[in-house]
């Protein structure tokens, strides 16, 4: 049976700031207190996971080792690692994998036992909400990255950065 409740993050613009592209660790900046919002999160019994689209794999501008090198200088700063789901599709040549398509969550679900019903995606774009909504989830739209300037309608909250969102989720449950 799967139990587990989760929260699924979207990596840029969302645990870390936006970079178009982030292509180097030297570029990384995870969000202020995203670190100690995590390991709150983990310690009242959630599961986190990154979500992410890297189409830049897929358009060439760098590699699958160029983007594990930029999660282990964000899992660095963030003082812990998540598991992680990217998908490289090039968006004209996308796969369900792809969000808002549901695979990457489909794969998460099933690896690590999550009840998507018990679940929340946060993210700084409307595909990441559309993904979430997709999937079963409840949705919160960050104010970082693209989300300063997304009015997505279809979160279920809104929240300034990634801690708020984990403060909301914290308060609700
Ligand atoms: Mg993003």
């Amino acid at each position: 049976m799967p139990d587990r409740r989760a929260v699924f993050f979207d990596r840029d613009g969302t645990l870390m700031e936006e970079e178009d592209h982030c292509d180097h660790p030297s570029r990384v900046r995870a969000i202020p207190g995203a670190g100690a919002a995590l390991a709150a999160l983990h310690q009242a019994g959630w599961s986190s996971v990154i979500i992410t689209n890297q189409s830049g794999i897929g358009r060439g501008y760098f590699t699958t080792a160029d983007y594990e090198a930029v999660n282990t200088e964000l899992f660095r700063q963030l003082g812990g690692s998540l598991p992680a789901y990217h998908c490289p599709d090039h968006p004209e040549s996308a796969t369900p994998r792809r969000k808002p398509g549901t695979g990457m969550i489909e794969e998460a679900i099933r690896d690590h036992r999550i009840d998507p019903a018990r679940s929340w995606f946060v993210g700084d774009k409307a595909v990441d909400i559309a993904c979430g909504r997709a999937a079963g989830c409840r949705t919160i739209l960050v104010r970082t990255g693209y989300g300063a300037k997304t009015s997505e309608s279809e979160a279920n909250y809104a929240a300034n950065d990634v801690v708020a969102a984990i403060a909301i989720i914290l308060e609700k449950e």
